[in-house]
């Protein structure tokens, strides 16, 4: 047996999954939580091994168990020394944190690490959407935006943070946008500042069913899902949002493609994957007027591995790990 753990830790939420790397990549056992918002990384450390111990009993398998773990983290990961620092949308973690040290205590096999984007990037790339690709494009369409790239079948990573594609400037001097800047794409499409337009939209008196369905749903902020139901409704507010954003990702999707001309581009995140092939196929039209060559389009694809892309991503991180050693 080869059964890795893969841990996928999001601003809202952790995804763990238990893996056969030996039979097929299956999926033996997985589970969700909330990340804590209190309590800081020890916290959520110690809440990301319990979401893996619960996956793990649901395929009937124990720590001991594990040949290894990966996890998928957002802020800056060092895997050489074990940390994450300045994750900024995660409680208290500003500084610096031996994730791998508390992960390893719990669970007792050895923790790897890797950035979130950069690991379900390599997921859809090695068992997912682009598997017969060998350069693709990631985008990860959530509360922001995130990219991952593979060229000539190899991660790249520049100088260590390459692919944010997020910050790709689709207006000038546009819209302000979360990392200070403005106009990037993200300042449209990214969930998180889509929820912020909605809320001054909604101060200026304009109606919406986006913060009633967020309140019956009993929901602090506005998730992939409440946007789709509001979609499902026919809510011109969420509608209007949802179009600006896909202009912007078209815009900065079709930018990215004109300089590294990829033979695919997977689409993925909370909200790519919740809205599914029908708004892959918006970005696909929104892209169209901005590629040189347009002719001779790469493939645009809806993420295969759904929500457990992170989570795959980080189980094949740990079992090449454990090949290579
Ligand atoms: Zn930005």
């Amino acid at each position: 047996m080869a059964i890795y753990g893969g841990i996928d830790l999001g601003g809202t939420k952790i995804q763990a999954a238990v893996v056969d790397e030996a039979d097929n990549h299956q999926v033996l056992g997985h589970k969700r939580d909330q990340t804590p918002l209190k309590g800081g990384p020890k916290a959520i450390a110690a809440r990301m091994a319990e979401v893996l111990k619960e996956a793990l009993e649901e395929a009937g398998l124990k720590t001991s168990d594990l040949a290894g773990v990966g996890v998928g983290s957002p802020g800056s990961v060092d895997d050489s020394k074990g940390t994450v620092s300045g994750a900024m949308n995660l409680s208290e973690w500003a500084g610096s944190f031996n994730l791998r040290k508390a992960l390893e205590k719990d669970l007792g096999a050895p923790v790897s690490l890797g950035n979130d984007v950069d690991l379900a990037t390599d997921a859809e790339f090695e068992i997912g959407a682009a598997k017969q690709f060998q350069t693709l494009l990631g985008v990860f369409w959530g509360t922001g935006v995130g990219g991952g790239l593979v060229l000539q079948g190899k991660p790249w990573v520049g100088r260590g943070t390459a692919g944010e594609i997020g910050h790709m400037v689709v207006r000038v001097d546009g819209a302000q946008c979360g990392c200070g800047r403005r106009g990037c794409m993200e300042a449209y499409a990214g969930r998180g500042a889509m929820e912020a337009r909605a809320r001054r939209r909604v101060e200026q008196k304009e109606k919406t069913v986006l913060f009633e369905i967020m309140e019956e749903r009993g929901r602090d902020r506005l998730s992939s899902g409440i946007w789709e139901r509001a979609l499902a409704r026919d809510d011109q507010m969420a509608i209007e949002l949802l179009e600006d954003a896909v202009e912007a990702l078209g815009n900065g999707i079709a930018s990215a493609v004109n300089l590294l001309d990829p033979e695919a581009v997977v689409i993925g995140g909370g909200l790519g994957i919740r809205l599914g092939e029908p708004w892959v196929e918006r970005i696909r039209q929104a892209m169209h007027p901005h590629l040189f060559m347009d002719e001779h389009p790469p493939a645009v694809l809806l993420a295969e591995l759904g929500d457990l892309g992170g989570a795959h991503g980080g189980a094949l991180l740990a079992s090449r790990r454990a090949r290579a050693e």
